[in-house]
């Protein structure tokens, strides 16, 4: 499969589109944002002016989407691509949704003889860029196999979870609750540090080689609290979104997970103090306003 076909050409979906057609890919593309479409050109793609003619020009389609509106509306809506894709050209969603959206979308694409697998991906921008992505994909084993070598050029470390739909979805949330956790306390550690005026970058050598060591310490750290900078990234809405689906996760399955509530109503107060649209890493800055008594 040499025609591929990329709906949402974002933060993540640019640079994965990107690492495809630099692998030999025809990457045909839709996104509604005008600028993505146009960084997406610039990469070489093909841009596509509706879901249709994606699906009219692809072997199979990838999907990464912010949200569960906008996976509902790009594969169940009138113009989407349930009602535009014939049974042999699989569709492949990346985006990080709820797991009852994943089944819901792999009921209708079962009545309608489509493939589809949920194959949320972790490893942010720099993994996109640099595709080392690791893929968590849930789904037929056999479909999987057929789409592998696609998988390869996004990631480094791909796994067919189980055949169950949202199997690699659970992976992912579980994975989200760790990273909502490190950063939270990445946030709150720090202002002890601030307070008793240590260096940083000394702290940060220090205790990259302790205990206290996280990938999510050392992303935040260097990329975004160093610079003072918070462009996205992985935008502290998207994590809330993530912590949403993990608190559901817990609630359909009689789990009570208090720490994690308390964690979500954490990111629900910040994204509605207007960092919403800002790298996650910046609840330090947040923090560090709040925590001086
Ligand atoms: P983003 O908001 O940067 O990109 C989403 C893109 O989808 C945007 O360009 C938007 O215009 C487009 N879009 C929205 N609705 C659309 C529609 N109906 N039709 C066509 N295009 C539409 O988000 P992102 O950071 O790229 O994340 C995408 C997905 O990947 C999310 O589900 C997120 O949780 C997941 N994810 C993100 C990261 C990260 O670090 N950013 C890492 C892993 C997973």
């Amino acid at each position: 499969m040499k025609k591929v076909g990329f709906i949402g050409l974002g933060n993540m979906g640019l640079p994965m589109s990107t690492g495809l057609i630099n692998a030999g890919y025809h990457v045909v593309g839709y996104d509604l944002n005008e600028e993505a479409a146009r960084s997406f050109k610039k990469a070489g793609g093909e841009i596509a002016a509706s879901i249709a003619q994606v699906a009219e020009k692809s072997e199979l389609i990838l999907t990464s989407l912010p949200s569960v509106k906008a996976v509902e509306e790009v594969f169940l809506g009138e113009e989407g691509l349930v009602n535009n894709v014939k049974p042999e050209q699989p569709l492949i969603d990346t985006s990080t949704v709820s797991p009852d959206l994943n089944v819901v979308i792999a009921k209708v694409c079962r009545e309608n003889s489509l493939d589809f697998l949920a194959a949320p991906v972790s490893g942010g921008v720099i993994g996109a860029v640099n595709q080392t992505l690791t893929v968590m994909v849930g789904g037929p084993k056999q479909l999987y196999e057929q789409v592998l070598p696609v998988f390869q050029v996004l990631g480094e470390n791909i796994f067919h979870v189980d055949e169950q739909i949202d199997s690699g979805t659970t992976v992912k949330l579980i994975n989200n609750l760790l990273i909502g956790f490190y950063t939270a306390g990445v946030s709150e550690a720090l202002q002890l540090a601030n307070k008793k005026k240590l260096d940083l970058d000394e702290l940060f050598s220090m205790l990259n080689v302790s205990y206290g060591q996280s990938r999510i310490y050392e992303r935040n750290y260097n990329s975004f609290i160093a610079k003072e900078n918070y462009n996205p990234g992985f935008s502290l809405k998207l994590l809330r979104k993530d912590l949403e689906f993990a608190m559901e996760l817990a609630d359909e399955n009689q789990l009570d997970l208090p720490i994690s509530k308390s964690l979500l109503a954490l990111y629900r107060t910040v994204e509605r103090e207007g960092y919403g649209d800002q790298d996650m890493a910046v609840l330090y800055e947040q923090v560090k306003k709040q925590s001086n008594k």
